[in-house]
């Protein structure tokens, strides 16, 4: 166990692994728009902030009026996020 208050290193490894596991089916779901190696990081940078501008959405009543989300539909728009993040940094490897 990690001595660092509040850090727990398996419930972190299982928290990614879920997200990871969310974002895969994400990913399997839209495969028929095809891959992003021919998506231009630009386009992929501007797509990011369409998705957090989604999630803002999602969450911008719960923030200023205390309504209670959709927490489905906050899920997938943060699972969102985190696939286009994905590619955008998928692309920075392998770009110079
Ligand atoms: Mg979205």
């Amino acid at each position: 166990m990690n001595t660092v208050a509040g850090y727990d290193p398996m419930r972190v490894e299982q928290s990614v692994r879920a997200f990871a596991d969310a974002m895969l089916e994400t990913m399997r779901m839209h495969e028929r728009k095809g891959g992003w190696d021919n998506v231009d990081s630009r386009w992929l940078a501007w797509k990011l902030a369409e998705e957090h501008a989604e999630v803002v959405t999602a969450i911008s009543d719960y923030v200023l009026y205390g309504t209670p989300f959709n927490r489905r539909a906050l899920a997938a728009e943060l699972v969102d996020v985190a696939n286009v993040a994905m590619m955008l940094w998928d692309k920075l490897q392998t770009e110079g």
